[in-house]
């Protein structure tokens, strides 16, 4: 399909993924693309506090961010992460590898920085207009128009709806307007953990914490991570119950916070400055999954990256799951007839995958609050890097698949990583004398071929 240049693209959000989906479009020969955003232009000003600072770029993100051209542009903000570096209550410390190969790492990025590189080099192209500091306030496929507001202004006006892609985040008003006009339904399962950011500053110029991981103190229900940042300082967030006996609501006073950290958090209590100050003045967010249906109105209005799939941030893989969207979309435009039918087929491919990454983000929560400290848990993992040493066509552990393998489909992920717990149960023993030829035994029976796209 050639779009028609008389038509103007309509992206909706310059965030992670309409500025890299605005590269993307043009370097398809798109034509004419428009992109919005309620924002100030992120060239000219800091980036809005209360967001995520910093997210962690895996496989997937990677593959799209080369599809579009950007990746050599984004490769000097990357701090490599070799696995997660474990802080126990005493303070010791233990690294889990993510992988076991010297690629097999992930990556810290900052947003801001991430987000500005992705809409200069959107900006690059002629046939591309960016406008900041215009809200969308609804996408109407009735009158066929977008509506905005001029923060600036305050003026408000309509521009045709020509085909739009809403890629608004997870509070997304194009959603929002067509759920008013009954296009679709959407389900936001909020959790009942929050999150709070707090900075761990340098010491004497040096990173306070080991740069080349990602570090969790992980307590059984709540946790705390620290991400590394360009600047030698590290994005800490606490992740903790909204209520309850150990809580936000509980941690309303100086006092409260300080002893929390120092019972919980001891070894991090000096690297954060102002601990208690930090904690009054940090806003904190809500996190939740959204599921909507369908994404798309006829050929006139599709949702993508979070306004269409949020997810909850355990798995590192919301940014990267909206990355990858962008590359599904591409790809599938050349197929396409019309925008409804790539709207539609769009839509079709990508939803089984998006669910998938959905629920294992969810299981990935308990996974690193609470599981990482079971010693069974931990055989098992090592277990499972092995089998993968002994056989790597058939068996990749399933935070792997999701993490380093963007030619596994997370669908797919999801249903061997199932298969494969099964058979890291049936073979693990407390003495860690596997019987190997069990597993050959066990994996040919149980795991099929590997499809890789
Ligand atoms: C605490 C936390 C940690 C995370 N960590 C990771 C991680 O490590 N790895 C990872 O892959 N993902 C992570 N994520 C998820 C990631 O942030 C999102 O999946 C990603 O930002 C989605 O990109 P998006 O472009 O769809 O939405 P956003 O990045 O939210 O962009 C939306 C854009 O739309 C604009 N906008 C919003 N409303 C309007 C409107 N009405 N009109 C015009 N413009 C509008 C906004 O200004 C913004 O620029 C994390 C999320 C959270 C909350």
């Amino acid at each position: 399909m050639r779009p028609d240049s008389d038509q103007p693209i309509n992206i909706v959000g310059a965030g992670l993924a309409g500025a890299l989906l605005g590269v993307t479009l043009m370097r398809h020969g798109c034509g004419a693309i428009r992109l919005w955003d309620r924002r100030a232009d992120p060239r000219r000003t800091r980036m809005e506090r209360g967001r995520s600072i910093n997210l962690a770029l895996a496989a997937r993100g990677i593959r799209a961010l080369e599809h579009a051209g950007v990746m050599e542009r984004v490769r000097p903000l990357l701090i490599p992460m070799r696995g997660r570096m474990i802080h126990d209550r005493s303070g010791a410390t233990s690294l889990l590898p993510y992988g076991q190969r010297d690629d097999e790492v992930i990556y810290s990025v900052g947003r801001g920085d991430l987000n500005r590189v992705l809409i200069e080099e959107a900006a690059r192209h002629q046939d591309v207009t960016i406008r900041f500091n215009q809200t969308c306030l609804a996408a109407d496929p009735i009158q066929k128009v977008l509506r905005f507001r001029n923060e600036i202004s305050g003026a408000q006006y309509s521009v045709e709806l020509t085909p739009t892609i809403g890629t608004d985040g997870a509070g997304s008003a194009v959603r929002g307007s067509l759920l008013n006009l009954n296009y679709l339904s959407v389900r936001e399962d909020w959790l009942d953990h929050d999150y709070k950011e707090l900075t761990i500053a340098p010491v004497a110029g040096r990173p306070a914490l080991d740069p080349n991981a990602l570090h969790i103190w992980p307590r059984g229900g709540f946790m705390l991570i620290a991400l590394p940042n360009t600047d030698l300082s590290f994005t800490a967030t606490l992740f903790l119950a909204r209520r309850g006996p150990r809580s936000f609501e509980a941690l309303s006073d100086t006092q409260a916070v300080l002893e929390f950290f120092l019972e919980e958090f001891p070894d991090a209590v000096p690297l954060i400055p102002n601990l208690a100050a930090q904690f009054q003045a940090h806003p904190a967010g809500q996190l939740g999954t959204v599921h909507a249906a369908p994404w798309c109105v006829g050929g006139q209005v599709l949702l993508l990256g979070d306004s269409a799939h949020a997810i909850v941030p355990f798995h590192g893989q919301g940014m990267n799951a909206a990355f990858e969207d962008c590359v599904v979309l591409d790809e599938l435009l050349d197929q396409a007839d019309d925008w409804q039918s790539l709207f539609a087929e769009f839509e079709r491919v990508r939803r089984p995958n998006t669910e998938a990454i959905a629920q294992m983000a969810l299981e990935n929560y308990t996974e690193m609050r609470d599981t990482v400290l079971d010693p069974g848990f931990v055989r098992r993992k090592a277990l499972s890097l092995e089998l993968e040493r002994r056989f790597p066509d058939r068996f990749i552990p399933r935070y792997s698949m999701v993490m380093f393998h963007p030619e596994i489909s997370y669908a797919q992920a999801l249903r061997r990583g199932a298969l494969q717990s099964q058979i890291l149960l049936d073979l693990d023993r407390t003495d860690g004398r596997t019987d190997f030829t069990l597993a050959a035994n066990l994996i040919n029976e149980r795991l099929p071929a590997l499809v890789r796209a």
